[in-house]
């Protein structure tokens, strides 16, 4: 039997996730994708590419890529010596580049060089699974199929408590459970800016976050001093979700709001007559 969130519990984290988003949409007004391309072509190789490595490095090696390989016919036509050669410090550079070229030539052959435009036909692809997909259609054609869930996008929902889960497909249902559709493509995006710029991996700066009234700092030790309101409503605090878990809203207690410990008396020795 699937366990569902009760529907009370479930429109607080509806609400939240949608504070969030108009938050994020605040302090991020700009969402773009970090990878820089020309066309959608681009887009996907350097997708393929971003996997396993960071976009300023993917960054690095797309200009050359592209500037030999343009299209999927030249991509498909090169040996898998060339690409191996300009994708090599991405890393996993054979798969990358056996899945550059497996991607240009399906390309070629079934859809007459063009990207398709579903899910389903992309994940058909060499290197190509749901994620990309989704960025793909999100970034470069404007559709909203799903939410994108990278490294950042899996740690910070988790953090914010809009998930329990740890599967990037089963955070992606949840996500889209609690957004509207036309926060989908933005809200990864963005979301991605700010696991860069504040939420960082190992050393999230909550102090100066942003979104810190909204979250529950899933498993964090609380932080030293009140927290300002939240506004949230009552029911959107965590409880029976994370049930056995260590509970991130345990009340905070001020190193000056503890009273100083009293010195221990000393033991009296005994005068000796006389003195
Ligand atoms: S409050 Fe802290 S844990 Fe929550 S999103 Fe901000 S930086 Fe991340």
């Amino acid at each position: 039997m699937v366990r569902t969130r009760a529907p009370r519990r479930q429109e607080a984290r509806r609400q939240q996730a949608q504070a969030v988003a108009q938050a994020l949409a605040q302090h991020y007004p700009v969402a773009e994708c970090a990878l820089r391309h020309e066309n959608p072509f681009q887009l996907l190789a350097a997708t393929i590419l971003s996997a396993q490595c960071t976009d300023e490095r993917v960054n690095l090696v797309t200009p050359e890529l592209f500037r030999q390989f343009p299209t999927p016919q030249a991509l498909a036509a090169a040996s898998q010596e060339e690409v191996e050669r300009l994708v090599q410090s991405t890393g996993f550079f054979r798969a990358k580049a056996k899945n550059l070229r497996g991607m240009a030539q399906a390309l070629v052959d079934h859809h007459q060089g063009e990207l398709p435009r579903t899910v389903d036909e992309l994940t058909k692809l060499p290197g190509v699974g749901r994620k990309t997909a989704n960025v793909l259609l999100g970034t470069a054609f404007g559709m909203a199929t799903g939410v994108v869930v990278d490294t950042h996008v899996r740690r910070i929902t988790r953090l914010l408590g809009l998930t329990r889960n740890t599967d990037p497909v089963k955070i992606e249902r949840d996500l889209v459970a609690l957004l509207p559709p036309e926060e989908w493509i933005n809200f990864s995006h963005r979301l991605i800016h700010h696991g860069r710029r504040v939420c960082i991996a190992r050393r999230p700066r909550c102090a100066d976050c942003p979104l810190l009234t909204l979250c529950d700092r899933f498993g964090l030790k609380p932080l030293p001093g009140p927290l300002p309101s939240s506004g949230r409503a009552p029911t959107d605090q965590p409880s029976s979700d994370h049930a056995g878990a260590k509970s991130p809203r345990k009340p905070i207690v001020r190193r000056s709001a503890v009273a100083p410990k009293r010195p221990k008396p000393k033991r009296q020795t005994p005068k000796r007559s006389g003195e």
